[in-house]
């Protein structure tokens, strides 16, 4: 498989009072085309902010990229893009859907102006053409009276339906890479299955590769085809999605797996993983999962794993996995 984009070293740092902290620290990982890669962790791990750097988001004046870093497109540096160039990339090329379209529909813009908006930002198109292929769009991703929802503003919906909006807004200009962070997390169960089902249709239809951002292990296990697992702005264990579940090797993702509810587990006795993520500017040395470990050693206090290749596609940085010394990547 080719990879179409490429996260290297990636070190993102925000500004806190005068000094610039470390909020992601050198993390790499690929995505390939027409994949489904789900990116897992607790708040606070650094998931969110990661996909805000893929998208050439992060609010300049506050935050910094590392100078090592890179993230490739398709071959193409996008750090080293001007404002403008990242603009046309953006829907085009790469779109994201987020956890609550309220916050990025326009409340007062008609959900056909939003997606004409869209399209003529990128596309030359008449307005006729515009509206046919809007409506196609908004039809493809399930929603009823399409032509009548155009006319409508996004208050007028359902959150279920709003997220289709969202969804066929980001879809609109047929993006090679869609980054869906937490796009189910709002909703209720049976949209949330809804909505999922449609983003792997979508998916597999257009060969689209998806970066699925949850804290959710259920809905990766449903529809992801590998998994990237980060704790504390760090990536921790990366595998297929069935090896992940069949056979965790991190001592955070047997943690995370051990608190999923399940319809055999008494929900009243869940494993929670004792403690919470360190905030960046109280990170501890050496293993970042430590203070909450049962299984550290005094070495995990010092020392920080690297990121160890187990062979089949499967990594994790721990030193309980590092016998032979094979640095990944
Ligand atoms: Fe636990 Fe040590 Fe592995 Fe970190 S490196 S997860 S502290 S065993």
């Amino acid at each position: 498989m080719t990879a179409l984009l490429e996260v290297k070293d990636l070190e993102i740092k925000f500004r806190k009072d005068k000094e610039m902290i470390s909020t992601v620290g050198e993390i790499s990982f690929a995505v390939n085309e027409g994949e489904m890669l789900g990116i897992v962790g607790e708040s606070g791990c650094g998931k969110s902010v990661t996909s805000l750097a893929i998208m050439g988001l992060l609010p300049k004046e506050m935050s910094q990229i590392g100078r090592n870093s890179d993230i490739l497109f398709n071959g193409t540096s996008l750090t080293k893009l001007s404002d403008a160039d990242y603009r046309r990339v953006r829907g085009k090329d790469i779109s994201m859907i987020f956890q609550d379209p309220m916050t990025s529909l326009n409340p007062v813009l008609t959900i056909g102006y939003q997606m004409k908006e869209m399209i003529l930002a990128h596309e030359k198109v008449s307005k006729r053409e515009c509206w046919t292929r809007s409506v196609e769009m908004l039809k493809k991703v399930g929603i009823p009276r399409a032509e009548q929802i155009m006319d409508e503003y996004p208050h007028q919906l359902s959150g279920g339906m709003r997220q289709r909006v969202m969804i066929a807004i980001a879809l609109t200009l047929q993006p090679k890479l869609l980054i869906a962070d937490e796009p189910t997390t709002a909703l209720d169960v049976t949209i949330q299955a809804q909505i999922l089902d449609l983003i792997k249709e979508i998916q597999r239809e257009s060969n689209t590769a998806v970066i699925l951002i949850t804290h959710d292990l259920g809905v990766v296990a449903e529809v992801c085809d590998r998994v990237v697992v980060m704790y504390a702005g760090k990536v921790v264990e990366e595998a297929p999605v069935k090896e992940l579940f069949v056979d965790p090797k991190h001592p955070y993702t047997k943690g995370l797996l051990g608190s999923m509810p399940t319809l055999i587990n008494d929900q009243n006795r869940l494993n929670a993983i004792p403690g919470s993520v360190p905030l960046p500017e109280e990170m501890p040395q050496g293993c970042r999962f430590a203070p909450r470990c049962s299984q550290a050693m005094p070495h995990c206090y010092t020392a920080e794993p690297p990121l160890v290749s187990l062979g089949n596609s499967h990594a994790t940085s721990c030193w309980l996995y590092d016998k032979e010394e094979q640095k990944y990547g």
